[in-house]
């Protein structure tokens, strides 16, 4: 049969024999999630709350966080939204969560480790998503930022369900958390890989610096080779792992990543269509192919 165009893509996320992989949209303001919505995403599998703040001198009130949350996730009512909590530090500093001054602050105090020290802003930032799901009737599952062990993922998990909210996962994203996906996915209801900070840590090369991006390409076998401890540790626990980096909005990498046992693929807007259309012309065997040559390759790209 000819080659499917993005035009023609249906909507729904489908290898061409019929395994579901969820193509979703990333977020982080109101016009990126009517973006999203237009371009056909079937929820959102990754938004970036921290872009809601960047500007905020001081910590907004749980109502206002609810408001802002609920007007990201109206689009998306009926349908899976998976909200990831701040996200700040390092390259996203957030005024109202001001740190001491790091000598790495990629390798600091970021994401779910300032909540360590402040769980009080995680519990209101968790209240807040909990009454956005009831404004916006979208299907929500909350997940952390920069995971390391399987135990800060349990305390993760359980403040979330604390506050009412059904499913949380945490996002793979550095070295450890991708060697420990059984221990976390023990602990967790699902996994998003952050394929930017996963490759960043992995190859120590700042994802920020133009003379390393070499390093920080996602066809890096060493980097696939991760992604596939995170696919068959998820396989085995019938839990499901997503990509919500970078990766994802590469219609020739989606099917790597499909076969290497990722189940959804989250990306901007703008590739949304073109990665559901390259699914739905490759069998699942077809991608398991793909993802064995990626892997073995000595090369980053095919
Ligand atoms: C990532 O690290 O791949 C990711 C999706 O998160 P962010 O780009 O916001 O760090
Ligand atoms: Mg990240």
């Amino acid at each position: 049969t000819a080659a499917r165009t993005a035009a023609d893509w249906d909507g729904v996320g489908t290898t061409s024999d019929g395994h579901r992989i969820k193509v979703l949209g990333n977020v982080g303001s109101v016009a990126d999630a009517r973006a999203a919505a237009d371009a056909g995403a079937e929820g959102v599998g990754l938004f970036r709350t921290e872009f809601c703040y960047l500007g905020a001198s001081a910590e907004p009130t749980v109502a206002e966080q609810r408001a802002a949350y609920a007007a990201v996730l109206a689009p998306f009512s009926g349908k899976p939204v998976t909200v990831r909590t701040l996200d700040a530090g390092a390259d996203k500093p957030l005024a109202f969560l001001a740190q001491e001054a790091e000598p790495n602050p990629a390798l600091g105090v970021r994401g779910l480790r300032i909540a360590f020290d402040r769980p009080d802003v995680l519990d209101r930032q968790l209240e807040a998503i909990a009454g956005a799901v009831k404004d916006s009737g979208a299907d929500v599952a909350v997940m952390a930022p920069m995971v390391a062990t399987a135990a800060e993922a349990a305390w993760f998990a359980d403040r979330a369900r604390a506050a009412g909210i059904r499913r949380a996962g945490v996002m793979i994203e550095i070295p450890a958390a991708a060697l420990a996906a059984r221990e976390i996915l023990a602990v967790t209801d699902f996994v998003s890989v952050g394929t930017n900070d996963l490759a960043q840590y992995t190859f120590a090369a700042d994802r920020q610096l133009g003379a390393v991006a070499a390093l920080n390409d996602p066809w890096q076998p060493a980097l696939l080779r991760l992604l596939r401890l995170v696919g068959d540790a998820a396989a085995d626990a019938g839990k499901p792992a997503g990509v919500c980096g970078e990766a994802a909005a590469d219609p020739l990498l989606a099917r790597v990543l499909a076969g290497l046992g990722m189940t959804s693929l989250s990306m901007n807007a703008a590739a949304i269509r073109a990665v559901g259309a390259g699914l739905a012309e490759s069998t699942m065997d077809e991608c398991k192919v793909a993802a064995e040559a990626a892997l073995a390759g000595d090369r980053p790209r095919p």
